[in-house]
């Protein structure tokens, strides 16, 4: 099958320039391809980095938007396990070379030639999107795909270090309360962790217990930061702007973990007595595989674990762009289709 499809897409011509809406022209579907009719779409701060090209990676012109809820409207040749009319969910990558170790092993999104859903790759602020058929994950019916698109960036970058590290015994930290932080927190206390939130916001201590953390603390708040001194199995730092490191790191258990969700520009500095001492370590991670994106809503879908999200219709990309930069989202932005 190939079908050719004139999608309708938000573009940004080149960085740091609003959105416009334009016919673009997808070509044919590849043989290894499923397009996407895009339902709603999530607002991630990602979208934000490349638009202003704050990585020295963008593509000019871009079409941004990579949590997207959809239904399959066409498959290529080879595309397996999918039917259309199923709904599915495309994140921030959409293909990989499918043969190489890491794709061999699981681990798609460790892949030397894994393809990010808007690189060098149109993305889903657009009527369509397409992606490899092993990168768009079947959604379960019991999902509020209203909300869902969160989960496919931002859900399973939190997510996938509790799969990694956790137990559900392990006291974990989570640095930073907002896009990313929120859903850290309810996906660990779903995990039956003992969750201490850091934020540097008091007036989000409440909503943080609401998240379900057992504890709060400020996380400019070096003396109580110092008292934990010990305490952690795994911090999870989604935040962008550097923190206490020192107190943080001294922070962890023996054996504890530092892990670096959060693009933060700024190098943290680390003593290698701190880690030395206590046998701790220090790592990072970028969303995960399609496996684990599937296991991800399988569990948010058993323990109702949605984000918190206001919705912008999708032709006010551009104020809800200004939103999320302002800072004030609360805390993820959903942009619901209306072509
Ligand atoms: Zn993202
Ligand atoms: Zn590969």
């Amino acid at each position: 099958m190939n079908t050719t499809t004139k999608c309708q897409a938000w573009v940004a011509k080149a960085a740091k320039r609003p959105m416009a809406l334009e016919t673009v022209d997808l070509g044919p579907l590849g043989a290894e391809d499923v397009e996407v009719v895009v339902e709603y779409c999530g607002l991630c701060h990602s979208d934000i980095s490349v638009l202003h090209n704050d990585w020295g990676i963008s593509q000019f012109p871009a079409i941004l938007g990579h949590e997207v809820v959809g239904r399959i409207t066409g498959l290529g040749s080879n595309a397996k396990g999918l039917k259309v009319g199923q709904r599915v969910g495309i994140g921030w990558n959409s293909g990989s070379c499918m043969h190489c170790h890491q794709c061999m092993s699981g681990d798609h999104h460790l892949c030397p030639q894994v393809q990010p859903t808007i690189v060098g790759h149109r993305g889903g602020f657009a009527t369509h999107i397409r992606s490899h058929w092993a990168f768009a994950v079947p959604l379960t019916e019991k999902l509020n795909f209203a909300e869902a698109g969160p989960l496919l960036c931002g859900g399973v970058t939190v997510f996938a270090p509790l799969v990694m590290y956790v137990k559900p015994t392990s006291r974990v930290g989570i640095l930073g309360i907002g896009g990313l932080g929120h859903m850290a927190v309810k996906f660990a206390a779903a995990y039956g962790c003992d969750v201490t939130a850091f934020t540097s916001s008091e007036k989000k201590f409440d909503e943080a217990k609401g998240f379900g953390a057992n504890h709060v603390v400020s996380s400019k708040d070096s003396e109580a930061i110092k008292k934990l001194t010990g305490s952690f199995d795994l911090l999870i730092s989604t935040v962008n702007v550097p923190l206490d490191w020192d107190a943080m790191i001294n922070s962890l258990a023996p054996k504890g973990r530092l892990h670096v969700v959060g693009a933060v520009l700024e190098p943290i500095p680390v003593a290698a007595f701190s880690l030395i001492m206590g046998q701790r370590s220090v790592s990072g991670s970028p969303t995960a595989s399609p496996a684990t994106i599937e296991m991800m809503l399988d569990f948010a879908s058993r323990h109702n674990i949605a984000p918190q999200t206001e919705h912008f219709p999708m032709s006010q990309i551009n104020e809800a762009f200004a939103r999320l930069e302002s800072g004030k989202a609360r805390y993820r932005i959903v942009l619901d289709a209306d072509f």
